[in-house]
């Protein structure tokens, strides 16, 4: 009767003396381990998006959640007129990053993404471009 609750007692008092698994969050931040794959930004190449609107992350993309549409500047160069992605239909598989053939969209280590509204969650061109 007694030896279960000194096993108990035993265990409690270890306990008191190893390091906590978990974080004061958001006073102690969590380290980002590399290859996390937090929200996306758009990669910048003098002054411009590097993305040249070839539709094979959309197309990529398992959650159907970017949308790209495609414009022509006055060299008759495609960019991105459009590019938006739907944050919260996207589940971070990183295959946008993966297929693009010109390094033009990255994953970065913010993962902190809650929002009050709807349309909070849509990542515009110039929201992903302010991204570091
Ligand atoms: S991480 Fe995956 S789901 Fe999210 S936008 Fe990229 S391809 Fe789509
Ligand atoms: S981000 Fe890359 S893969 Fe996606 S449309 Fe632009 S150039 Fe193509």
């Amino acid at each position: 009767m007694i030896m279960p609750l000194i096993k108990g007692l035993q265990i409690t008092i270890s306990h008191m003396f190893k390091k906590p698994v978990t974080l004061q969050y958001p006073t102690e931040r969590p380290d980002v381990k590399p290859g996390f794959r937090g929200l996306h930004a758009l990669n910048v190449s003098h002054d411009k998006a590097k993305c040249v609107a070839c539709y094979l992350c959309p197309t990529v993309c398992p959650a159907k959640c970017i949308t790209v549409e495609a414009g022509e500047d006055a060299n008759h160069d495609k960019y991105a007129a459009k590019y938006e992605i739907d944050m919260l239909r996207c589940i971070f598989c990183g295959y946008c990053v993966e297929a693009c053939p010109v390094d033009a969209i990255r994953m970065t280590e913010q993962f902190e993404l809650a929002n009050y509204s709807r349309a909070d969650f849509t990542y515009t061109k110039d929201r992903l471009l302010e991204k570091k």
